[in-house]
């Protein structure tokens, strides 16, 4: 008999994991809370499209996407804007969220995926310390493993017993509150940078953007401290002096979402239980590419759960996919997270003369749909540090880059010493190791 997955909510990865899985003959069930006409959000987003193909997804139809332009950096002062220069062959592509639904969600379904649209998970069911099925608000469902897509804040992953190790919620500094609206475009001049990243923006910490797309502008701010609509209403008026095309009519979205922005979880896998997607934090801190990295880690897990012949699904015959997820993606990500650690830090004055003597220029800002490591997106290591003889003027600001440089070192060495093979007592000895690493010191 076909054993039975679970996708406990329709997050990118859980669903193009489960379209594997059918279509190697699992019966695999998909439950989100949402209905069918409202899954995702009302608006656009940019990824890596060779992501779908590593998960065997089809390429969207040519109407449906369109090349992402490159990004300006724009620092606090706004003197020395850093235009990014992606090659052409790693351009990332922009499209609907809706339409990325579609795509994935038909894909799962041809290959044989039920998914129960409407229907919240609200914990999970147990026998001991292993996961059997997950509870529901209609009742509950069994299977013979969950994958947990609920998103950042999976109340799936929160239920799990503490001895499985794994961290139930996103900590400070570890999410970004969202604020995202489409405005109306004024008549007025179009820019010469059609998509503005500002960094600290009003001296707040976080970053904000404008993109001036063809019939509306795309205003983000996102911020690590909370904040209201009302009061992202207000914040809009400083990017609005900046950019007159930026209207006053909210046309889609205007509303507040959280994305985290940190390091990989430290343990993705229980007995019965894998999590992915933004519920294992697979975002590159700073800037994104949670959609790629899902999609890349499906195939990760699906391979594992195929090549689980022992049909036990336990946290050690899972472990393989979290050790394939850091050789892959996680061991280059983790160390961004030190880099947004450092944002945090960070004053707008110290930020201002990164850009104004050239530390931080057009190589380091370009970042590319092949971005998956440190050393491909951002030249901090080895160059910045070069560079970091120029910082001596600053004495503060030299010694937060050199002991990022001390901490990226270490990151590295933790990621490198995951134990390869699983055993409860090993591998949170090594988490705890990893967990702590990540913990803002002021
Ligand atoms: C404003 C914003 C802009 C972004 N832009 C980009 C971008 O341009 N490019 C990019 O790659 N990434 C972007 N991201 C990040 C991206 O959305 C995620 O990293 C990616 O979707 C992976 O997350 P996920 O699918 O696992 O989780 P989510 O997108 O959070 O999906 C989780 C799903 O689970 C469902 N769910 C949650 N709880 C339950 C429950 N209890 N029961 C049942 N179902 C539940 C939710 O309804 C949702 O459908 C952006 C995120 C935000 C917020």
């Amino acid at each position: 008999m076909a054993k039975k997955i679970i996708v406990a909510g329709g997050g990118h990865g859980g669903i193009a994991c489960a379209a594997q899985l059918a279509a190697a003959g699992y019966e695999v069930e998909v439950y989100e809370k949402n209905d069918r006409a409202h899954m995702g959000y009302d608006w656009t987003d940019i990824f890596d499209p060779k992501s779908l193909r590593a998960a065997h997804l089809p390429m969207p139809p040519k109407e449906k996407y369109e090349y992402k332009t490159n990004m300006t950096f724009i620092p606090p002062a706004g003197r020395t804007p850093v235009k990014q220069d992606v090659p052409e062959n790693e351009l990332e592509i922009k499209m609907e969220r809706k339409d990325i639904y579609d795509l994935i969600i038909n894909h799962a379904e041809k290959n044989g995926v039920k998914f129960f649209f409407s229907q919240a998970v609200t914990g999970a069911l147990l026998a001991g310390d292993r996961v059997i099925g997950i509870q529901t608000e209609k009742g509950d469902v069994y299977g013979d493993m969950v994958i947990d897509a609920c998103g950042c804040e999976s109340v799936l992953r929160a239920s799990l017993p503490a001895v499985c190790g794994i961290q139930k919620h996103a900590g400070a500094f570890e999410k970004f509150y969202v604020y995202r609206a489409f405005y109306n475009k004024v008549d007025a001049e179009e820019p010469a940078d059609p998509y503005k990243v500002y960094m600290l923006p009003n001296g707040r910490m976080g970053i904000g953007w404008v993109a001036s797309e063809e019939d509306y502008s795309d205003l983000l701010i996102g911020e690590f401290e909370p904040f209201t609509v009302e009061e992202a209403e207000q914040k809009a008026e400083f990017f609005r002096k900046d950019n007159p095309i930026l209207g006053d009519k909210v046309l889609r979205g205007g509303y507040m979402v959280e994305i985290p922005v940190r390091q990989p979880l430290s343990i993705m896998v229980a007995d019965g239980y894998a999590a992915i997607g933004d519920s294992a934090f697979m975002t590159v801190p700073v800037i994104g590419s949670g959609l790629a990295n899902s999609f890349k880690a499906s195939k990760m897990l699906s391979d594992t759960i195929i090549a689980d012949k022992s049909e036990t699904y336990s946290a050690e015959t899972l472990w393989d996919y979290q050790v394939k997820y850091f050789k892959e993606l996680g061991s280059g990500m983790a160390p961004l997270a030190l880099v947004k650690l450092l944002l945090a830090k960070i004053t707008p004055e110290q930020l201002d003369y990164l850009f104004d003597n050239g530390i931080l220029g057009a190589d380091e800002l370009t970042i590319s749909a092949d971005s998956t490591s440190l050393g491909s997106m951002l030249s901090f290591d080895p160059s910045l540090f070069g560079k970091a003889k120029n910082l001596f003027q600053d004495r503060e600001l030299t010694t937060l880059v050199i002991k990022l440089g001390r901490d990226i070192g270490r990151a590295a060495a933790i990621c490198a010493t995951m134990p390869k093979v699983y055993g409860r007592y090993n591998v949170q000895r090594w988490a705890k190791g990893y967990d702590r690493l990540f913990r803002l010191k002021k």
